[in-house]
């Protein structure tokens, strides 16, 4: 028994052959195909010859010797250069949030209006089209509506309450008050 399980993973291990023979390459122990983005989740070769056979044997078969080679390269180029756009794209939205974040805090520090989340967003967009008028996308991407800016207010008490209470052990209960112009902004610790 113990024999055969040992045999079996050692024919799912990935063999660099198939990167010119099917056009994979070995992506989280799976064989991530460059030619449809496709995972082909058993590492056996019956597996994945299949899926090169029925999808791509037609189109690619013309490619032999350094042809091969070259395509293959292409492919993952093609590859990585998605993955990074993608990368980009996360990295992006995610210093969007960090910026929603942060107005929403200087507007809570400042006991402002949450709706003045809004008048913010439309004199940063006017300065990004004068300066940077190919991120005005960006800027149009920060959330800073009077609901959002709140609950942002709110993320933060709550990141505060729990850094707190990861410091003191335990405190006994925690507020967050807004008064109906949601003008009021106080935290309430009891320890
Ligand atoms: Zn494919």
């Amino acid at each position: 028994m113990e024999k055969k399980r040992k045999i079996d993973s050692e024919c799912r291990t990935f063999k660099n052959k198939w990167n010119f023979q099917y056009f994979v390459i070995e992506s989280s122990n799976k064989a991530l195909c460059l030619i449809c983005n496709e995972t082909i989740a058993v590492l056996k070769e019956y597996n994945i010859k299949r899926h090169y056979e029925s999808k791509h044997l037609q189109n690619y078969s013309k490619y032999t010797g350094s042809l091969r080679t070259e395509q293959f390269e292409a492919l993952k180029r093609g590859l990585k250069s998605q993955q990074s756009l993608f990368t980009k794209a996360n990295t992006e939205q995610e210093s969007a949030t960090h910026a929603s974040f942060r107005v929403a805090l200087e507007i809570a520090k400042r006991d402002k209006p949450f709706t003045d989340g809004e008048m913010i967003k439309k004199f940063l967009i006017a300065v990004a089209e004068e300066i940077c008028p190919e991120k005005v996308n960006l800027f149009k991407s920060v959330s800073l509506s009077a609901n959002t800016a709140a609950r942002r207010v709110q993320d933060i008490a709550e990141n505060i309450s729990s850094q707190l209470s990861d410091k003191n052990g335990y405190h006994g209960w925690f507020s967050l008050a807004l008064d109906e112009s949601q003008r009021m902004f106080q935290i309430l610790l009891m320890c």
